[in-house]
């Protein structure tokens, strides 16, 4: 099995990136954002108390995303791999995961983290904002609390990585392909 985490700030190019990864080795993609935005859809308790935090650019908590990853796993226990994208996002949440893939009997291979300026990330928001029809991708400030959540919760999440040899930076400025030649490369090498 291959299990990769995909890290980075808000608009470092995670999805896209995941969305490659995909394709060449067929893992099934756990996007936390991507989870919670289906019950805010679907209108289920769970999304409407979990917008309410979303649309402050907070995140919500620990236990509700543990959940959902751990229901995905249990539902895809014939899977080839999985790609983490926005979750782990508190060194809380990395230790769940590490128990959930040991009930499992797996592990994370790799954390593959993009490295973007906040400038760059504010820009690359806002232009996706205008297509992306995302409340959280079309207001400034809102942007600013997301980078900040990531600064102070999320960034030490690469440390837990590092501590267990797994951890890989990469410049996520770049062209696309590039970018993702050096994902494949570090990949490759696991
Ligand atoms: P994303 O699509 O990954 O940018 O996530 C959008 C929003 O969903 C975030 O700003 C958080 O409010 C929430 N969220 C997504 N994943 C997580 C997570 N792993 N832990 C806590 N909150 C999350």
């Amino acid at each position: 099995m291959l299990n990769l985490v995909l890290f980075g700030p808000p608009g470092a190019g995670k999805g896209t990136q995941s969305a490659k990864l995909i394709e060449q080795y067929g893992l099934i993609h756990l996007s936390t954002g991507d989870l919670l935005r289906a019950e805010i859809s679907a209108g289920t308790t769970l999304g409407l108390e979990a917008k309410k935090l979303m649309d402050q650019g907070i995140l919500v908590p620990d236990a509700v995303v543990i959940g959902m990853i751990d229901n995905k796993l249990n539902e895809n226990k014939a899977a080839a791999g999985f790609i983490f994208d926005g979750f782990p996002r508190t060194v809380a949440q990395a230790a769940a995961l590490d128990n959930l893939l040991a009930q499992h009997d797996v592990s994370i291979q790799q954390m593959i983290a993009l490295e973007v300026e906040e400038e760059e990330l504010t820009q690359r928001l806002l232009s996706r904002g205008k297509t992306s029809g995302r409340p959280d991708d079309q207001n400034e400030d809102l942007i600013r609390k997301r980078v900040q959540e990531y600064t102070e919760k999320t960034a030490p999440v690469a440390d837990f990585y590092a501590q267990q040899g797994k951890f890989t930076g990469i410049n996520g400025v770049g062209e696309i392909e590039d970018i993702y030649a050096q994902i494949v490369s570090i990949v490759e090498k696991n």
